[in-house]
């Protein structure tokens, strides 16, 4: 392993020192595709269905969250009125508690470090993917999707007692219908949904 390591270092050496073009790095930066540093296209999504992925690793806990602005708010319009940015305000203030929502046990000690949520749009509608499939009618004519977005940062004093989140995140949003979960610990990675009805993500230990 040691050695061709030696050979491969040895080789780009001579690459380097030979006649001949080289190309500089920067060729390659400039090669890179411009859409990878755009605005984030937000994925296609269903009203009523939220995502949560959440990764455990020792005593931090990491989540992200996105639910559609249907799901927190009741509208994917762009807010005017007064009623509808203040709804979209006291939405960013109540994502900004996630243990308020996806309630652990006490016995894992979990605090909130770090709490970041924003109001994500999509303003070029043309190029959704299943346009004709999504039900537009009550909304107007400028339609645009949007997304509430939260990521967070927990550190858990006893990360065993882990053993499920629970989701008042239901009680508080009456829109919302299910969350979709992708858990990834040290010992692999698992998907669930949680619905309204079974409000309780049983993750074992
Ligand atoms: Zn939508």
């Amino acid at each position: 392993m040691f050695l061709e390591l030696d050979s491969l270092i040895e080789s780009s050496t001579q690459y380097g020192t030979s006649p001949g073009p080289v190309l500089p790095p920067l060729a390659f930066i400039a090669a890179t595709p411009a859409s990878a540093q755009g605005t984030r296209q937000l994925e296609a999504h269903d009203h009523g269905v939220g995502t949560l992925n959440i990764a455990i690793d020792g005593s931090t806990l990491a989540m992200e969250f996105h639910a559609p602005g249907a799901d927190i708010v009741g509208f994917e319009y762009a807010a005017t009125s007064e009623a509808d940015i203040a709804a979209i305000n006291a939405a960013i203030e109540v994502l900004g508690t996630p243990l308020d929502l996806f309630a652990m046990p006490e016995a894992a000690g979990c605090r909130l470090i770090d709490a970041a949520v924003e109001l994500e749009t999509e303003d070029d509608h043309d190029d959704h993917d299943d346009h004709d499939d999504h039900d537009h009618a009550d909304e107007a004519s400028n339609a645009s999707h949007t997304e509430f977005h939260g990521e967070y940062m927990l550190t858990c004093d006893m990360p065993s007692a882990l053993t499920q989140i629970m989701f008042p995140y239901f009680d508080v949003f009456p829109n919302a219908q299910e969350v979709e979960v992708q858990l990834v610990t040290e010992t692999g990675a698992a998907a669930f949904e949680v619905e309204r009805d079974a409000p309780t993500l049983e993750i074992g230990s």
